[in-house]
């Protein structure tokens, strides 16, 4: 049996519409892969080694939240692209993704400076981009569908045309509701607009992440869970979005 720690970056500033249940999520499937996991919390201004974690997740926060954790995250912008391009998993949502990028700037023309990690930026409008939304994903060169919603003001460019989007919008907004992208790829981190249960909605994701994780640990998952139930959520919503 092996352990597994992720880190849980700002619950109390980044949780949007449930957010943190995807790290239950992942809780709960490490469990039943016969592993375990503990979530620590790291809130403002404490320190944090990215070595002593398997995984990172942030939610998504208001712009007022959002300037709070910049600041913070900004002190520790190099150890946290070092863990990165050194392929620790990380799931950021909204507000955490747009953090991602040079700038974000609000409808109202507050300009909020990003950690500039990819060549991406987020432009708030006033009309917000809400609603279900579904997408294709390659994940471990599968393609799959991944359900979710998405609630955000701001509209995400990517400026680096070699950057990969999370995956092809099939239904929705995405980044910018124009292009067709949806979220960033960067080795194993994942930044996205889907809140809430992304990772109880969609299985694969969540063991894209496991698998990983499992692998950095050289933890070999030979057991297969039966998703039965998530699979059937999963193919509800679909067809709920896109139809029959
Ligand atoms: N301020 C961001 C936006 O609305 C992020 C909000 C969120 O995380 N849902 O675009």
């Amino acid at each position: 049996m092996a352990s597994f720690c992720i880190a849980h970056l700002y619950p109390d500033l980044m949780n949007l519409y449930g957010d943190r249940g995807n790290l239950i999520c992942l809780q709960k499937r490490l469990e039943w892969y016969g592993h375990n996991c503990s979530v620590q919390s790291i809130s403002l201004n404490s320190d944090i080694d990215y070595r002593t974690f398997d995984m990172i997740f942030m939610g998504g926060g208001s712009d007022r939240e959002q300037g709070l954790v910049y600041q913070d995250l900004l002190r520790k912008a190099d150890q946290l692209w070092k863990a990165l391009d050194a392929g620790l998993p990380a799931l950021l949502i909204c507000g955490a993704y747009q953090l991602l990028g040079t700038h974000y700037e609000s409808f109202d023309g507050k300009k909020l400076k990003g950690l500039g990690f990819f060549n991406l930026y987020t432009q708030g409008e006033t009309e917000r981009l809400i609603g279900n939304i579904v997408l294709a994903c390659r994940l471990n060169n599968t393609v799959t569908t991944v359900v979710g919603f998405e609630n955000h003001a701001g509209r995400t460019y990517l400026e680096d045309k070699s950057l990969e989007s999370f995956g092809t919008v099939l239904a929705g907004f995405g980044n910018n509701g124009q292009d067709g992208h949806e979220g960033v790829r960067y080795k194993n981190l994942i930044g996205t607009y889907l809140h809430g249960p992304l990772l109880p909605k969609n299985p694969a994701v969540a063991d894209f992440f496991i698998n990983i994780m499992a692998a950095r640990k050289g933890v070999n998952i030979t057991t297969s869970l039966n998703d039965r139930l998530e699979d059937f959520a999963h193919q509800q919503i679909k067809r709920r979005v896109l139809g029959s």
